[in-house]
């Protein structure tokens, strides 16, 4: 299927690994050129390198930290009115909510819920203006089932599912739609070194605490980036105008709910 996205310009963020470098390679297998930031120069680098390497298409690298002005500022220069914007960071640690101080909590919020307005606030006007916008939100299947030492990725991340329903619902005339995207369990770094640390603390092998973990999944194994990275492709295609405001799962049917 073609996506009819050829051409157009994206913002990826948080992309030089993982579930945000699974959408960008997706983008632009599609013909999108790139932005992509992350903080680490020499892990983007690579990354921007191996997608231009697959796909052909130009991608443009700006090491920095989104969730930082600095951060948006040097992705924005880059990249000043996208059609097509991944919000994505790292998630919060977990914990105990009896240790979390004020200064713990605004730092969730600042990564995980006002990073992504931030950048939408910038870059949605002229969406509106040209009739195509798509916007991507990472967030995580804790939207829906709430992990509880994940506390500050339920509340933070909630707060943006709670803020783009009403948003989405005012672009969606203008072609501009905004969707969410719940990762289950998805293998990356971040999934790796949680089961390496679960495996430590139970005395388990790596291995043996991974295919534990799969079998809590109805699909019997984790979710890949690049499986991640169709979904959020078809999300931004031309064809998907009348998909906005919506709370998506790709879990492997993980989150045990009817709807
Ligand atoms: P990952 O494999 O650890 O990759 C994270 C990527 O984000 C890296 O490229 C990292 O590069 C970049 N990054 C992190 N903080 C950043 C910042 N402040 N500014 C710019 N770039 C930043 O993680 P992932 O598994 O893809 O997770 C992506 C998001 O999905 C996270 O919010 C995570 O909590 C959420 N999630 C993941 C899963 C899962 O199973 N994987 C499940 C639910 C939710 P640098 O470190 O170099 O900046």
């Amino acid at each position: 299927m073609e996506l009819g996205i050829r051409g157009r310009t994206a913002l990826v963020c948080a992309a030089s690994k993982g579930l945000g470098k699974g959408c960008a390679m997706s983008l632009a297998r599609e013909g999108v050129e790139l932005v992509i930031i992350a903080r680490g120069r020499e892990s983007l680098e690579a990354t921007a390198e191996e997608i231009r390497k697959a796909t052909g298409t130009k991608v443009t690298a700006v090491a920095g930290d989104i969730t930082t002005p600095e951060g948006r500022a040097a992705a924005l220069a880059a990249c000043p009115s996208p059609d097509i914007l991944v919000n994505n960071a790292g998630g919060p640690p977990p914990g105990d909510f009896r240790e979390w101080t004020r200064e713990t909590w605004i730092q969730a919020l600042n990564a995980n819920m006002l990073t992504p307005i931030e950048l939408i606030k910038a870059v949605i006007d002229p969406m509106i203006e040209r009739k195509f916008g798509r916007i991507v939100n990472i967030t995580s299947s804790a939207v829906k089932m709430p992990i509880a030492e994940l506390g500050l990725s339920n509340g933070a991340r909630t707060g943006l599912t709670g803020f783009i329903a009403g948003l989405a619902r005012k672009t969606a005339m203008h072609n501009v739609t905004i969707n969410n995207l719940l990762p289950g369990a998805m293998w990356t770094d971040r999934l790796r070194a949680n089961i390496e640390f679960n495996a430590k603390k139970s005395g388990k092998s790596v291995e043996e605490a991974k295919r534990a973990r799969e079998a809590t999944i109805p699909a019997g194994r984790f979710g890949t980036p690049e499986e991640f990275g169709e979904y959020c492709a078809y999300l931004c295609s031309a064809q998907a105008g009348y998909l906005t405001a919506q709370n998506l799962l790709l879990d492997g049917g993980m989150v045990p709910t009817t709807f």
